[in-house]
């Protein structure tokens, strides 16, 4: 399948649908998901036209994957978790929806069950409210 320049994912970065941002440097973006597993579950999406991991180049992923570690504590401690989940999905298939390259990272705390993927849409003002937590954290990194 060739990349669709008017995926979700594609049209966050163009600024054409909003998001809560969270970040972004030169090669990624990071928002929240609108369906979090978990509070404060974030897309970290890479500013390369890929749909997935194996037509991302290995320089353009390794990229992600440090917006991965950067990010990933300051969400954790922002919601208080004890842990965090890293998804990925590649192909319908293996259950990817969007198809544009992104991490799922997705906070876990001790004994709390998570929610279905993609399954449960959050209001915006609880999003609003993760987000500029988030954002905090990471100020403070
Ligand atoms: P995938 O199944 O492709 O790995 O995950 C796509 C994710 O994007 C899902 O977790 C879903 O909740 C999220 N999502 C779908 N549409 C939107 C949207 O318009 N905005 C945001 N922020 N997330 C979305």
């Amino acid at each position: 399948m060739a990349y669709d320049d008017n995926n979700i994912f594609a049209k966050i970065l163009r600024g054409e649908i909003p998001c809560h941002k969270i970040w972004e440097d030169a090669h990624s973006f990071a928002f929240l998901d609108i369906m979090p597993r978990s509070p404060g579950h974030t897309l970290v999406i890479t500013k390369a036209r890929a749909e997935n991991i194996l037509d991302i180049s290995e320089e353009d992923l390794a990229h992600v994957m440090a917006a991965v570690r950067h990010l990933a504590p300051a969400i954790v401690r922002a919601v208080d978790g004890d842990g965090f989940m890293i998804q990925q999905f590649n192909g319908a298939a293996a259950g990817q929806t969007v198809f544009h390259l992104h991490m799922h990272i997705v906070p876990r705390i001790e004994g709390v069950p998570l929610r279905h993927h993609a399954t449960h849409p959050e209001d915006d003002a609880k999003l609003a409210a993760v987000a500029e937590k988030i954002r905090a954290a990471l100020a403070e990194q």
